[in-house]
């Protein structure tokens, strides 16, 4: 789960991370009235939605008087800003963030990421940050450092202040780049987080670090014990269909193209991905409906899948080992009535109680389509899309 600039600066701030002084506005009278609270001088608006690369799209702006904030808000307000990192759906701006103008002397990108490899917390630093980290991360990999965290020991002194040297860090700076970089360690562990990144660490004229940008994500399986982090979930920054598929307890991740997919087990539906784009199309969706999937649980998985309105047709496979195929089938007869389904379906079953699952389609008396195997099953539905789209 992704969290605002300004909550991640907040959190961040509470663990000890040095950041500017700023304030949230909903409105353009909101953002001026943060300007003068800051004291009249310059100020940096700030987009707050879940994305980064909001400067290069023109959703940050530094402004030098009261009537340019003013002016500033109400252009992104209520805009949908899209950025590399959004799809071409953008994201709704809905909030902003004043923040106190900071004298950037150097960028520096400080990122605290996941390792499966070495299944362990590993900080990526450069001392080239800011916006075009990205370019140098591809151009020039070898120019990130990269440190691996001992679980049992934590973040050590030592290692931080070696990092610190490694990236130029002189005299104050050392002491500062030591706090912070243990600050993210302690909320990054503490909080459950997935990544937290801070991108500029900035160097201040007068040679301070502060914090300029916040970024964090959290394991959304560790929720249930944090609260706190739970309440800041911001669901109109979050795909729709993921959001209902999320407060249904699916595991469903949305993608570009038009085929619905049901499919038990992420195993096999990643396999089923493969497969459909094997035979020349694009899945609309990701949606594993877990073991033990009622009929009551099908109709909802389906009535997940058809919030797209790209979907052109569904695509059903179950390997059922703790499902049982009837169960499924009889979900799937269940949502074609309750639905209202127009779109051609494709059944595959195989596995525990098959046999029932097939009779229940055959005898349905309903348009549905049966496959024996997957790569069947991902042909038909890809010759049954209405209208097919260019695969990509
Ligand atoms: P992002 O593009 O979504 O990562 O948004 P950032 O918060 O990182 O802002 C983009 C860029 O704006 C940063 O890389 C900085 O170069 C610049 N920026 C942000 N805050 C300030 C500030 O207070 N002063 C100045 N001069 N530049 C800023
Ligand atoms: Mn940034």
């Amino acid at each position: 789960m992704d969290i605002h600039e300004h909550q991640a600066k907040s959190i961040l701030a509470e663990f000890g991370v040095p950041v500017p002084k700023g304030h949230l506005a909903f409105s353009p009278e909101q953002a001026a009235h943060a300007a003068r609270m800051l004291g009249g001088g310059r100020v940096v608006v700030k987009a707050q939605i879940h994305s980064g690369g909001r400067g290069a799209a023109g959703g940050v702006k530094l402004c030098t008087s009261e009537t340019e904030v003013r002016s500033y808000a109400a252009t992104l307000l209520g805009k949908t800003l899209v950025t590399k990192q959004t799809g071409a759906g953008g994201k709704l701006i809905e909030r902003l963030w004043i923040e106190e103008a900071t004298d950037i002397a150097q960028e520096i990108y400080l990122g605290f990421v996941l390792d499966r490899k070495s299944e362990r917390i590993m900080i990526v630093a450069s001392g080239h940050g800011g916006m075009e980290i990205e370019d140098l991360a591809e151009k020039d990999p070898g120019s990130l450092v990269r440190m691996i965290i001992d679980p049992a020991a934590g973040l050590v002194e030592f290692q931080a202040r070696d990092l610190a040297f490694r990236l130029g860090l002189k005299g104050k700076q050392i002491g500062q780049f030591v706090t912070t970089l243990r600050a993210c360690y302690r909320a990054y562990r503490d909080l459950d987080a997935m990544m937290v990144e801070i991108n500029p660490l900035a160097v201040t004229g007068a040679g301070d670090l502060v914090a300029l940008d916040a970024k964090m994500s959290f394991d959304t399986n560790a929720l249930y014990r944090r609260p706190q982090v739970a309440a800041l979930r911001d669901p109109g920054q979050e795909d729709p269909r993921e959001s209902s598929a999320h407060d249904n307890g699916l595991a469903y991740v949305g993608l570009e193209g038009d085929i619905g997919c049901i499919i038990n087990g992420a195993g096999l539906a990643m396999a089923t991905m493969d497969m459909i784009h094997l035979a020349g199309g694009a899945p609309a969706n990701f949606l594993d409906i877990g073991g033990g999937a009622s009929p009551e649980r099908v109709v909802t998985a389906f009535r997940t899948v058809l919030t797209d309105p790209n979907v052109g047709v569904i695509l059903v496979n179950i390997f059922a080992g703790i499902n049982r195929c009837d169960w499924i089938a009889r979900g799937v007869v269940q949502a074609y009535q309750e639905v209202g389904l127009t779109l051609p379906v494709i059944v595959r079953l195989s596995g525990t109680n098959v046999e029932e699952g097939r009779e229940i389609i055959r005898t349905s008396g309903l348009p549905l389509m049966s496959a024996d195997t997957l790569a069947e099953a991902a042909k038909l539905a890809v010759r049954s899309r209405p209208s097919p789209i260019a695969a990509q």
